[in-house]
C-alpha cells in the first residue's frame, strides 16, 4: 500500500537496534519502506544499525516502551524485550513491565491510528513442554514463579493483550512464536548457547555445557527468521496467528558443540556445568502452520548458518 506521503510504509520497530530487530529494519528499508526504530538500548545498540543511520528513510529514537508513545506510523512490529536468560533475568521486573506495559502502549498507539500491529512472542510460552514437537494449539508448561517466568508469562500475557485488543478493539494483529534464532549481530556476552559456544571456540577456551547437554533446541538462521515476519504481516487481517516461526532441525547441545568446534577449527574441550533450574528439555516446533499460512519455511541449513555467524565473529571481534 501506498501511504499519502506518495512513499511505501512507515513502519515502526520496537526493539529494532537489538539482534533481530537490526535486521528487520535493514529488510523494510530495502524494500522502500520509511522505518522508525524505537530502543532504549538496554541489550540493544547503535553499532548493530549504524549502517543505516544515513539512510534518509531510517529514523532512530532513543525510548523506553513501558512509556507512552506518540508517533505516526502505519505498521507496528513490537520487538523491544531482552531475549536470553541472561539478560531477561538480569531485572526481571523490568522484563515483565516491558513485556506487559510496552504491549499494552503499543497496542494503544496502534489503535489510536488504525494500524497493523505485530508481536514478536516466543517459544517460551511453551515452558518445558511436554508436548513435543510444539503445535500452536499446546497450552504450554511454565513455572509462574521460577527465574524464567519474568519472560515466559511476560510473553504470554502480551499474547493475551494483544487478543483481547483484537476481540474488543478490532485491531489487526499477528502474533509470532519465535523458536531460537542466531546470526551475525547477536550479543556476545548475553549468554546464549550458539554466541557463547563460538566466542568460546574462537578463544580456545572451554565449551561451557549445561548439564549433560542432552538437552534439544531447533535454531533458525536469522534472515529465514526476518522472511516469515514480512510474509506474515502481508497475509490477510483473518490470519492473526499465532504462528510458531522456526527451524524444526532438532539438535542437542552436545552435537551444537561439535558442530561450532570442528567448523572454527577449535581446540576447545567440552566442559559441564550445572543445569541452570527451570532449563527447558527439549524444544522443536510444528510449522505446519507457517508452510500452510505462510508458504514459508527455513532456508539455511544449522552448519551455513554457523558459519556464517563464525565469520561475523571473526571479523567483529577477533581481527
Ligand atoms: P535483543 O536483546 O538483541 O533485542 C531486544 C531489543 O529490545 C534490544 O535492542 C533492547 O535494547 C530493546 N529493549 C529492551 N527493553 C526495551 C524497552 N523497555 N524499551 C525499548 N527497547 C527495549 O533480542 P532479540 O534476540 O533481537 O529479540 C527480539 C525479540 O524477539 C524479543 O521480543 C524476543 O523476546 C523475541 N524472541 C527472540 C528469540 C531469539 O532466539 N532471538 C526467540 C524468541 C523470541
Ligand atoms: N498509548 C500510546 N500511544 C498512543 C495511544 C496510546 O502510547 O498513541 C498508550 C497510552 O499510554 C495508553 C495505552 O497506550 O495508556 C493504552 O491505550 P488505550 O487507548 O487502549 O487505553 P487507555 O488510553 O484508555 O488507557
Ligand atoms: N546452554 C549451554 N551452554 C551455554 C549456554 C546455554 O549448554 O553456555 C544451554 C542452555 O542450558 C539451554 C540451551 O543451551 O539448554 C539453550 O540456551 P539459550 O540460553 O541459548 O536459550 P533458551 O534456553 O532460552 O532456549
Amino acid at each position: 500500500m501506498i501511504s499519502p506521503r506518495g512513499y511505501n510504509k512507515r513502519i515502526l520497530v520496537t526493539g529494532g537496534a537489538g539482534f533481530l530487530g537490526s535486521h528487520l529494519c535493514e529488510r523494510l528499508l530495502a524494500a522502500g519502506n520509511d522505518v522508525l526504530c524505537v530502543d532504549n538500548y538496554f541489550t540493544g545498540s547503535r553499532s548493530n544499525i549504524a549502517h543505516l543511520l544515513d539512510n534518509p528513510h531510517f529514523e532512530l529514537m532513543r525510548h523506553d516502551v513501558t512509556f507512552p508513545l506518540y508517533v505516526e506510523v502505519d505498521e507496528i512490529y513490537n520487538l523491544a524485550c531482552p531475549a536470553s536468560p541472561v539478560h531477561y533475568q538480569h531485572d526481571p521486573v523490568q522484563t515483565t513491565k516491558t513485556s506487559v506495559i510496552g504491549a499494552i502502549n503499543m497496542l494503544g498507539l496502534a489503535k489510536r491510528l488504525g494500524a497493523r500491529i505485530m508481536q514478536a512472542s516466543t517459544s517460551e510460552i511453551y515452558g518445558d513442554p511436554a508436548v513435543h514437537p510444539q503445535p500452536e494449539e499446546y497450552w504450554g508448561n511454565v513455572n509462574t514463579i521460577g527465574p524464567r517466568a519474568c519472560y515466559d508469562e511476560g510473553k504470554r500475557c502480551a499474547e493475551t493483550l494483544f487478543f483481547d485488543y483484537h476481540r474488543q478493539h478490532k485491531l489487526s494483529i499477528k502474533v509470532i512464536r519465535i523458536f531460537n534464532t542466531y546470526g551475525p549481530r547477536m550479543h556476545p556476552n548475553d549468554g546464549r548457547v550458539v554466541s557463547n559456544f563460538i566466542i568460546q571456540a574462537l578463544k580456545g577456551e572451554p565449551i561451557t555445557i549445561y548439564g549433560d547437554g542432552r538437552q534439544t533446541r531447533s535454531f533458525c538462521y536469522a534472515d529465514d527468521l526476518v522472511d516469515g515476519f514480512i510474509r506474515f504481516m502481508a497475509t490477510p487481517a483473518d490470519v492473526t496467528g499465532p504462528i510458531n516461526l522456526g527451524n524444526p532441525g532438532e539438535f542437542t547441545m552436545l552435537e551444537l558443540a561439535e558442530k561450532v568446534i570442528r567448523l572454527t577449527g577449535s581446540s576447545s574441550r567440552i566442559e559441564h556445568r550445572p543445569l541452570p533450574q527451570d532449563d527447558p528439555k527439549q524444544r522443536r516446533p510444528d510449522i505446519a502452520k507457517a508452510r500452510a499460512l505462510l508458504d514459508w519455511e527455513p532456508k539455511v541449513p544449522l552448519d551455513e548458518g554457523l558459519t556464517r555467524t563464525i565469520d561475523y565473529f571473526k571479523t567483529r571481534f577477533f581481527s
